[in-house]
């Protein structure tokens, strides 16, 4: 079991001093715990700032959070990367680094200027997950996970048995978007879609916003850009190409649930967020909930509605926070392992 290389003393009861959520557009600061007022700034991204280099972008990250940390510090930072969580290496981020493909050591990079100060670093998902384990983990859940589809798709299972939240070699786990897509093959116009990793036939080529927009074209039924406008409406007046559409975009994402609680039954309870489950609120959850119903073989008998109702939990808009979720990963240290 290797733990993460930045965190404090094992077990350290000290709560967090420094939280801070990164994403592409605003980084969120809080020194001093949950009762303390949210400090929001642009964030150093090449979204933000498409002219200066990813050099100067990462100097500006370094120097914002390093900055903010008071002496002697521990932090939790959230970051909307692919992160390695044992060190703290971040794999790449388009938002803010752009096409940048080659890893980062930012907490090498944290703890070189501010030595004083413990730095520890996870993904978004993951600090999500977290805030989604201590808002609705209830006695007896056993392993319990946090789906999020938006521009992206990811998952993180956290094992409340044992206090971890399980990592490869690489530090990561659950980056299920950039898995091939389990389709029934029943619309050929949808095979081969380009995936944002560059890859095809990708979970997210299909499911993510961008992949419903990408479907949508390859049925002839919207310009990728109207499409968001479009279908949370149509949905409303049961337009049969948005259903259509719906189905076809959930579809992989049944079939990955079926396959997770095939392989893990102990997996209780799973929080489902994002933009795409956010913005088309019960369509979405009524959609999946009638695909997770169907039986499609003796290992799959179909799910009732009570066992969903059991076991998912569709998060609007604001119930979670990855800011409030990286304030209360001192609970999970030193719990995140490979
Ligand atoms: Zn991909």
């Amino acid at each position: 079991m290797t733990s993460p290389a930045v965190t404090a003393g094992a077990g350290s009861p000290a709560p967090t001093a420094l939280a801070a959520d990164i994403g592409g557009t605003w980084v969120r600061l809080r020194v001093g715990g949950a009762q303390a007022p949210v400090e929001k700034l642009r964030s150093p991204s090449r979204l933000n700032h498409p002219d200066r280099s990813v050099e100067a972008l990462r100097e500006e990250m370094v120097e914002l959070l390093c900055r903010a940390a008071p002496p002697g510090a521990r932090t939790a930072i959230s970051f909307g990367a692919a992160i390695d969580h044992l060190t703290g290496t971040v794999y790449g981020s388009a938002p803010l680094w752009g096409s940048e493909a080659a890893p980062y050591d930012l907490a090498a990079a944290l703890r070189r200027r501010r030595p004083d100060v413990s730095w520890l670093l996870v993904n978004d998902v993951t600090a999500a997950l977290v805030d989604f384990a201590a808002t609705h983990a209830r006695p007896g859940v056993r392993r319990i996970g946090y789906l999020t589809i938006s521009s992206g798709i990811a998952m993180r299972v956290a094992d409340l048995d044992r206090n971890l939240i399980p990592v490869d070699g690489w530090g990561l786990q659950g980056e299920i978007g950039h898995l091939p897509a389990m389709t029934s093959g029943s619309e050929p116009r949808i095979a081969g879609l380009p995936c944002a990793c560059g890859a095809r036939d990708h979970l997210a080529s299909i499911a993510s916003g961008p992949g419903i927009a990408s479907v949508a074209e390859r049925l002839g039924i919207a310009e990728a850009p109207a499409v968001v406008r479009w279908l949370p409406g149509a949905l409303d007046a049961h337009h049969p190409a948005a259903r259509r559409l719906l189905e076809l975009c959930v579809e992989p994402v049944a079939n990955m649930l079926r396959t997770l609680w095939c392989l893990d039954p102990h997996l209780d309870l799973l929080g489902l967020g994002g933009g795409v489950v956010e913005g088309l609120g019960s369509h979405y959850a009524e959609e999946l909930r009638r695909q997770l119903g169907a039986a499609t073989s003796y290992a799959d008998r179909g799910r009732g509605q009570d066992w969903l109702d059991e076991r998912l939990v569709f998060c609007g808009p604001g119930r979670l926070d990855a800011l409030r979720g990286a304030e209360r990963l001192g609970r999970w240290l030193p719990g995140i392992v490979a």
